[in-house]
């Protein structure tokens, strides 16, 4: 690690993070990093020396433990540590609520680019970089010549262009990350086994307009190639996998194992946890032998369902083209699941929000509180709000509702892309 000192600026160049995600009520980027210090602001840089969080250290900006990332899909999202009523890790799991600048589901209103004081932090990092553009090479170490010629390169045009190929690679923006994602804070390596989904279901804001497609797996081994290269010096800035896209698990068992293998081999991520979505067919479609391998993979595997309800109105009135025994039969099946495998966690996603069917809530609630004896601390339900409702406060108040009678823990599910 070099820490230079240039006016009133302090340059800290790779400096070690942890290599595992820590949920923190804290910055503390994964992996190597660098940081530039102003009177004002801290600018972070991963090791391809692209500009990563900006947080502000001056009794005006919004906490202190606020922050700003900007994703792999270059997007800036405002990490916020809440505002008003009951603390973010009780609805979300963690310790910060994402304010995102795209449309999504959302609980509370929360657009960055209203405030004002986030607008300046976006400004601040612009007026550096002119200023970083103007230094005298000359007058600097080699290794900060090094680095600051590297950041330059990075201007707001360049990452643009990064964006689009690693967009291009994986075949599209990814509409959504899975909700267990919180658990590297949405930062993960992206490795498509399929595209598209089974069912196309009428309320969904995220589907793609293809129906199902499994990649072959020439095209997997080369977008994981691609990526590590893409990734670089960065690689050990992530430590989720997300075995994409919204139906992963509906590829060949084989060639999800294989590509889960693949992926630990090319990636060598320290601590790997992969992520994937599941519909309810290919979820109950899987023997025993599959489930026995992926326990034994050197990971920890979360897989998301889309189950939305238990109440055949709601569930046809959604276009979800499962029956509530479906949905039931899927949920057993996870239970029993999380229960035999320790390094599995299947987790699902119901629905909130208006319009949808009367009973859809009370089914919901009796479904989520009968038995007592099935709770366990492994499974995680998600509540998603409907992108049409409007009524956020009513939102949060069914959600604590069903959080109080679940027998499993349960959080929001707030939609974020790639
Ligand atoms: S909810 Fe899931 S299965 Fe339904 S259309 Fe959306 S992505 Fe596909």
């Amino acid at each position: 690690m070099h820490s230079y000192h240039l006016k009133d600026l302090i340059f800290i160049l790779e400096k070690q993070g942890p290599l595992k995600y820590l949920r923190k009520p804290a910055l503390e980027p994964m992996g190597k990093y660098s940081l530039i210090r102003t009177p004002f602001y801290e600018f972070y840089f991963n090791l391809k020396a692209e500009i990563k969080f900006i947080r502000g250290i001056t009794s005006t900006w919004p906490h202190p433990a606020a922050f700003l990332k900007r994703t792999d899909g270059n997007d800036w999202v405002f990490y916020s540590v809440g505002i008003g009523g009951a603390p973010v890790r009780s609805w979300l799991g963690e310790y910060y609520l994402p304010c995102l600048g795209y449309p999504s589901n959302p609980v509370w209103d929360c657009d960055p680019y209203q405030d004002p004081r986030v607008m300046n932090a976006l400004g601040a990092w612009a007026q550096l970089f002119a200023n970083l553009s103007g230094l005298n090479p000359a007058d600097l170490p080699p290794y900060l010549q090094k680095f600051l010629e590297n950041v330059l390169q990075n201007h707001e045009g360049a990452l643009l262009e990064k964006t689009r190929k690693f967009h291009q690679l994986i075949k599209g923006r990814l509409s959504v990350l899975p909700p267990d994602a919180r658990h590297v804070d949405y930062q993960v390596i992206p490795l498509n086994l399929t595209k598209g989904c089974l069912y196309h279901c009428k309320f969904c804001a995220v589907k793609s307009d293809n129906f199902l497609a499994r990649l072959p797996r020439a095209e997997i081994n080369e977008q994981a190639l691609r990526l590590k290269d893409f990734l670089g010096p960065d690689l050990g800035a992530y430590q989720g996998i997300f075995l994409g896209d919204h139906d992963g698990l509906a590829a060949d068992g084989e060639v999800i194992l294989q590509a889960a293998e693949l992926a630990l081999e090319t990636f060598e991520t320290a601590h790997p946890v992969f992520f994937m979505f599941g519909s309810v067919d290919s979820f109950l479609t899987r023997k025993s032998s599959f489930w026995q391998s992926l326990d034994q993979l050197p990971a920890k595997t979360y897989i998301n369902l889309g189950l939305e309800s238990v109440d055949l109105d709601t569930l046809k009135l959604l276009g979800k083209p499962l029956s509530p025994g479906q949905v039931r039969e899927g949920f057993s099946k996870m239970l029993a699941i999380n229960g035999q495998y320790e390094n599995i966690t299947v987790t699902a996603n119901f629905l909130l929000g208006e319009n949808l069917g009367e009973n859809h809530l009370p089914c919901l609630s009796a479904f989520l509180s009968a038995d007592k004896n099935k709770a366990d601390k492994k499974t995680t339900i998600y509540f998603s709000p409907l992108t049409t409702s409007q009524n956020r406060p009513l939102l949060l108040e069914q959600f604590f509702e069903l959080k109080k009678i679940s027998n499993y823990q349960s959080y929001i599910y707030l939609i974020q892309r790639l």
